[in-house]
C-alpha cells in the first residue's frame, strides 16, 4: 500500500465555516483525531473538518513545510502513483473517451491536471498526442517545469484566469479534499471546460468499506484532508456545479495485510458490487445550462 504524505498537526488560525455543499451551519461529530476533528452537516452529509484552517494557512503548508520532502515523497512513489491513475482512468472508461476527443479535436485534445505534482501523467498523455498543462502549487511544480519541460502555473486553479473552454479534460486525483472551497474548484473547472468536455475527480471515499472499519484511524482520515466526500456528496458537489454525472468508479476492499484474507475478499467483492470501494472517481460533463441562471 502507497503511503498517504500527511503535514504534522500545527498550530494555525481556524474557524468554524458554514458547509462548503449547502450553506447550513448545523453539524453532527463524525470522527475525532488527534488534533483535528470532522464533522458532518446536518442537512447534506458532507464530512468536513470543522473548525478548518484558513486557506492562507493551508496554502502555506504546500509551500513551506512540504519543501523538499514532498518532491522527495513525490519521486520516490512516482511509478506506483502514475500506475494507480492510469487504473484508474481505465476502469473509468479513458480509452474511449480520449479516442471521442481526439476525433472531436482540430488540434490536440487539451488537459489540464490540477495537482499534478512532478507532471508524471501529463508526460504519459504528452507522448499519447494530448496538449498538456498542470497546476501544483508544491515545490514539485519547479521541477516539473525545469526537468520535463512541462508547462505549470503555480497558483490556485482560480488564480489562473484560463479563458472559458480552455480544456476539453480535466483531471483532479486526490486534489480536491486538500481544497478549503471545493464548491469554487468545481464552478471554475465547469467555465473552464469546452462545451462536450469531461471533468475526473478521484478521491477517498468516506462510504467506503476502509472508513466504516477504521473510523478516526481510517488512512485517509488525516491533517491534510479538509474535505471526506461519498458518492453522494461528491455528486451533489458537481451536478450543483452544472455537471451531468457520467460514471461512478470505486476500488479496493482492504489493503493487502490489513486484514485476513477471508475478510479482505469479502471487502473486496463488496467495494466492486456496492460502491464501498476506499477511492472513488466521478466523471462528469458539462450540463447545457449555465449553473448561475438556474
Ligand atoms: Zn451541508
Amino acid at each position: 500500500m502507497v503511503k498517504t504524505w500527511s503535514t504534522p498537526v500545527s498550530a494555525e488560525e481556524s474557524r468554524l465555516i458554514p458547509c462548503n455543499l449547502c450553506g447550513g451551519s448545523r453539524f453532527k461529530p463524525a470522527l475525532k483525531c488527534e488534533g483535528f476533528t470532522y464533522v458532518r452537516c446536518a442537512r447534506c452529509g458532507l464530512v468536513q473538518m470543522n473548525p478548518q484552517p484558513s486557506a492562507a494557512a493551508v496554502g502555506r503548508r504546500y509551500q513551506d513545510a512540504f519543501g523538499s520532502d514532498y518532491l522527495s515523497y513525490e519521486l520516490a512513489n512516482e511509478a506506483a502513483f502514475l500506475n494507480l491513475q492510469l487504473l484508474a482512468l481505465k476502469d473509468a472508461g479513458f480509452d474511449s473517451l480520449e479516442k471521442e476527443l481526439m476525433r472531436r479535436t482540430v488540434e490536440a485534445p487539451r488537459v489540464l491536471d490540477v495537482g499534478c505534482a512532478t507532471g508524471s501523467l501529463l508526460l504519459h498523455l504528452q507522448s499519447r498526442g494530448w496538449h498538456v498543462t498542470g497546476v501544483e502549487i508544491s515545490p514539485a511544480a519547479e521541477f516539473a517545469r525545469r526537468e520535463r519541460g512541462l508547462d505549470i502555473r503555480s497558483l490556485p486553479l482560480e488564480e489562473n484566469h484560463f479563458p472559458p473552454a480552455s480544456f476539453d479534460l480535466i483531471l483532479a486525483s486526490h486534489l480536491i479534499e486538500h481544497l478549503n472551497d471545493p464548491g469554487s474548484f468545481v464552478r471554475e473547472a465547469r467555465r473552464i471546460l469546452s462545451p462536450g468536455g469531461r471533468i475526473c475527480i478521484t478521491t477517498p471515499n468516506i462510504a467506503g468499506f476502509q472508513s466504516r472499519l477504521f473510523g478516526s484511524r481510517w488512512r485517509s482520515a488525516i491533517f491534510d484532508h479538509l474535505y471526506l466526500f461519498s458518492v453522494q456528496t461528491l455528486q451533489a458537489l458537481l451536478t450543483g456545479a452544472g455537471f451531468t454525472i457520467e460514471g461512478v468508479y470505486t476500488w479496493g476492499g482492504l489493503a493487502a495485510g490489513a486484514a485476513p484474507p477471508r475478510l479482505k475478499k469479502i471487502a473486496d467483492q463488496a467495494a466492486k458490487r456496492w460502491g464501498w470501494g476506499d477511492v472513488m472517481l466521478l466523471r462528469g460533463a458539462p450540463c447545457n445550462f449555465r449553473p448561475t441562471e438556474v
